[in-house]
């Protein structure tokens, strides 16, 4: 996509710190990192989402992420890592071109708000019916 910032990266027409590459991944380091070594790891080719994303790009992906895990680990020393990867505006997509965060955190920082949540029992006939809707349109 001519206007994509990360089309661009992909295409080396926007400066990036590349941390990976292969003929269908591009691995990066976050400008605006929320923590030491915050990695975004996309298909180059465009997809706007977990819905349009291919198959294979999605697995490749995500066999990339397990690679950068264990060297995050090495080097960083990370308590933890998060994979975040929104879709949609709704959920704080920014950028419109598929891409997986991997975030480490030492165990010192701040839990991040994104996988900290207070456990507050929810409605079990509500969340029946809503089960039942998912798995409906899955086939199930
Ligand atoms: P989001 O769409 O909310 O999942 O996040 C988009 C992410 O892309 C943000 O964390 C930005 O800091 C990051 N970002 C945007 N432009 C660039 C860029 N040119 N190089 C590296 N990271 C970027
Ligand atoms: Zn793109």
């Amino acid at each position: 996509m001519d206007d994509c910032i990360f089309c661009k990266i992909v295409k080396g027409e926007v400066p990036s710190f590349k941390v990976y590459e292969d003929d269908r991944v591009y691995a990066f380091a976050d400008i605006n990192p929320i923590s030491e070594g915050h990695t975004l790891i996309i298909p180059k080719a465009h997809a706007e989402n977990l819905g349009e994303i291919s198959d294979e790009d999605l697995v490749a992906i995500h066999r990339v992420s397990k690679k950068m895990y264990h060297a995050m680990q090495k080097t960083l020393g990370a308590g933890g890592i998060a994979l975040v990867q929104a879709n949609g505006r709704a959920v704080n997509q920014v950028v419109m071109h598929y891409h997986l965060h991997l975030i480490p955190r030492k165990d010192s920082q701040p839990r991040l708000a994104a996988t900290q949540w207070d456990l507050v029992p929810g409605d079990m006939d509500t969340i029946k019916a809503v089960s039942a809707k998912i798995a409906a349109a899955l086939g199930h």
